[in-house]
């Protein structure tokens, strides 16, 4: 595992991966002849490597990435304290076979205030954009800078950060980007919650609490297996935070699958509960793919 900060250290450490790694056969004897990209804050956890697994199934090559990215931070925001800690990241990843990580620094990402920026439209102002102005705008500047530093064939994001894969996708489509965006459900604790990097944030009363998200979702999906719609469905999972002093919803929401935006009161098909809520002092987000009958 090549271990890199700079853009140049990373183009001679892809060559050289790609040297060693390029016409090898998997187990099954298919030419594995593929680069996939995982990108990611740091502070990894098991739902990070569940996606360096699904890159390692489809690609000879994985590069991952590890930036906390200033620009999809807002004013108050967590960006300080989000959790920085590579050489623990690094001992996890020396397990993995990754071929190489990228960990640069702010420099190294933006030499410069940039001044060309990415329109995330307006999908990107509902939901995580609507708490989050300049957010998405903010991911999509660094998701396309990374992609063209590593030009992989595919890049894995996982379904835990459901509408940033929505507009990574959307993104890539719109601008002909030549990479193939891959999604991956979401690695889940023993007690449901999603894990997170942010999960670090809470106190043992509140990581107690956040099992309510998921079992909002569920409620939610009960619902849709018995044949309710988008607001009797919302209606249910937001009934189960608001039962709770420690949560404060942000949003809870049903959304078509394929457009992420909400489902109207009729809709039927692919659709998935989306939420966000504070548990104490952090805010959490989760999200469950349903059928609406
Ligand atoms: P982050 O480091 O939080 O920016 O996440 C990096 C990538 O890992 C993103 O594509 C996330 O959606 C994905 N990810 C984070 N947590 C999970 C999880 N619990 N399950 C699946 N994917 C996850």
């Amino acid at each position: 595992m090549q271990v890199v900060s700079t853009k140049a250290d990373l183009k001679k450490a892809l060559a050289a991966a790609s040297a060693g790694k390029y016409g090898a056969s998997s187990a099954h004897g298919e030419k594995l002849d593929k680069r996939a990209l995982v990108m990611t804050m740091g502070a990894l956890h098991s739902g990070h490597l569940a996606l360096v697994k699904e890159a390692q199934k489809l690609a000879a090559q994985v590069v991952l990435s590890i930036y906390v990215n200033p620009l999809q931070f807002g004013p108050g925001e967590d960006y300080e304290k989000y959790p920085r800690q590579l050489e623990a990241d690094l001992q996890l990843l020396s397990e993995q076979e990754v071929d190489v990580v990228f960990a640069p620094t702010d420099e190294e990402v933006y030499p410069r205030e940039p001044q060309v920026r990415i329109d995330p439209g307006p999908a990107a102002k509902l939901f995580e954009g609507k708490t989050r102005p300049g957010h998405f705008a903010g991911v999509l500047q660094v998701v396309q800078k990374v992609l063209q530093l590593t030009q992989p064939d595919y890049a894995f994001f996982g379904e835990k950060d459901a509408q940033q894969l929505a507009l990574v996708k959307a993104m890539v489509e719109d601008l002909n980007m030549p990479v193939e965006i891959k999604a991956v459900p979401i690695a889940r604790a023993g007690d449901g919650v999603a894990l997170s990097s942010r999960n670090s944030y809470l106190s043992p009363a509140a990581r107690t609490e956040a099992t309510l998200l998921y079992r909002a979702l569920q409620a939610g999906a009960s619902l849709a297996q018995q044949g309710e719609k988008a607001p009797a469905i919302a209606q249910a999972a937001a009934a189960v935070l608001q039962n709770s002093s420690l949560i404060k919803i942000d949003y809870v929401e049903v959304v078509e699958d394929s457009t992420f935006l909400p489902a109207a009161a009729n809709f039927q098909g692919a659709a998935r509960i989306i939420l966000a809520a504070w548990v104490e002092d952090t805010r959490l987000i989760d999200n469950l793919a349903i059928e609406i009958k």
